[in-house]
């Protein structure tokens, strides 16, 4: 992609009430606009980032099973009384809307706008779940949740609108249903290491509400989060600061564990449900015997701005963003320094063949901007490798590769630079 022809710009300045640092270099480096407190706009960098995390997710999510749909978010008030969550004092980020007078509508003119999927989707399949033949289903989606949430201070990683990858599971007993759970506790550690944040994102014990003694959420420690674990690196294990009780510790085997306490983002959870909704919405199947039971459910949720936004914040600089190859929206930053023809004729063909090999580059072909400002805006922008091409270089037949995370730079001739960056076993580019 060529940068002259982008619509978003860099900017010096975030806009002043902005204090998440996430939030700050996104905006600057044009990949996210702010609406208004807890409500951002993906711009088109921004959005390439936040596909290839939702795309990482996604082939995690079919690898064990998972079936993808996409529910409504507009949501009917029916099942959400049936299992009491539609009462605010029960569901406190509601966000509720009202039909037009007069329309008619079963249950009044109230409708939802979805924060969460369980009770729908639970509803939904009652229509495709009657025997144990049918049985189990893993069900999910990337969908908008809306969210009235009281702190809106962390950039995007807390957003009053937002997509969350939700996943529910639907089994035939407790055994089968927490065989999955570990399938998934599984492919959300795949799923962070491939964003990037393996090396500090722990499984962590947590508080699992009214119908299990324990959920699990996955931690990444980052001075950002709003979180506190309990954490033993070496072991890899931690403790939600919700649930760090001696008890506790004693009963999962951890008292002499050394912990240390971290702030931490929670970048995903998964929960078992039991057979909570299943009763309440009567979701059941005929076992083998011919009687009817509940279904044994579990929910699991990621938000993928919430990753992005913990990316931004452990990798980036003084100098700004650091994306890891995986979700970087370009593998690389093909910068082009002076007019000259000599220099366009180099960076146009480098381009052109570049993007014939199937490299996503963007290409800083902008006229009349002085080389301090490309490089910084190169830096800010955050693509895990630059190649500069300028007058100097050109004339000693060489272009010059600069990996943006460890400054590391390379001479790399001008008529084998396409080939080594192309090849993935030259040792140029890192692997993703
Ligand atoms: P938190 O305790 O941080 O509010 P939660 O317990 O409400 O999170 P869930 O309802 O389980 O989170 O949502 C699943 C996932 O969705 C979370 O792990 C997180 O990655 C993401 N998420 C939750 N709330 C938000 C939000 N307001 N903005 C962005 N992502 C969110
Ligand atoms: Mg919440």
């Amino acid at each position: 992609m060529r940068q002259s022809l982008f619509f978003s710009k860099t900017r010096r300045e975030a806009p002043r009430d902005e204090v998440a640092k996430n939030a700050q270099l996104l905006i600057r480096a044009g990949y996210v606009h702010k609406e208004m407190a807890g409500v951002y706009d993906f711009l088109p960098l921004g959005l390439r980032t936040l596909k290839k995390i939702e795309n990482i997710i996604r082939e995690e999510m079919n690898a064990i099973g998972g079936q993808e749909v996409l529910l409504s978010s507009l949501q009917d008030p029916a099942p959400w009384q049936a299992s009491g969550r539609w009462d605010d004092t029960v569901m406190d980020v509601w966000f509720k809307t009202r039909l037009h007078h007069g329309e008619a509508f079963h249950q009044g003119s109230e409708l939802g706008l979805a924060n969460t999927h369980e009770e729908p989707m639970v509803r939904m399949m009652k229509h495709h779940i009657a025997s144990h033949k049918d049985l189990p289903q893993y069900v999910y989606q990337f969908q908008t949740k809306f969210r009235n949430e009281v702190r809106a201070k962390s950039g995007v990683m807390r957003t009053r609108e937002f997509v969350m990858k939700d996943l529910y599971s639907f089994s035939r007993d407790e055994r089968e249903f927490r065989a999955f759970y570990e399938q998934v506790a599984a492919a959300y550690l795949k799923v962070f290491a491939r964003c990037g944040l393996g090396a500090w994102t722990f499984r962590t014990f947590a508080s699992g509400g009214s119908f299990s003694k324990f959920s699990d959420e996955f931690q990444t420690v980052c001075e950002a989060g709003e979180d506190v674990i309990y954490v033993d690196e070496e072991k890899r294990i931690a403790v939600n600061e919700e649930v760090y009780r001696d008890e506790i510790l004693r009963e999962i085997g951890l008292e002499k564990a050394r912990l240390q306490k971290k702030k931490a983002v929670e970048v995903g959870n998964i929960f078992p449900l039991g057979t909570k909704y299943s009763t309440a919405l009567g979701l059941t199947y005929k076992n083998e015997e011919g009687e009817n039971v509940p279904v044994y459910m579990g929910s699991y949720g990621i938000g993928p701005a919430r990753v992005m936004g913990t990316i931004a914040e452990r990798y980036a600089d003084e100098k700004g963003l650091v994306w890891p190859l995986s979700v970087a929206p370009f593998a690389l930053h093909l910068v082009r320094l002076g007019e000259e023809e000599g220099v366009r004729e180099c960076a146009d063909a480098l381009y052109t063949r570049l993007q014939k090999g199937g490299m996503e580059v963007l290409y800083d072909d902008r006229p009349h901007l002085h080389a301090g400002e490309k490089l910084s805006d190169s830096d800010l922008l955050g693509i895990p490798c630059r190649l500069v091409v300028g007058n100097r270089g050109i004339a000693d037949g060489v272009v010059e590769w600069v990996e943006r995370q460890t400054g590391s730079v390379r001479q790399l001739p001008i008529e084998e630079a396409a080939s080594l960056l192309l090849d993935p076993d030259a040792g140029v580019m890192p692997k993703i």
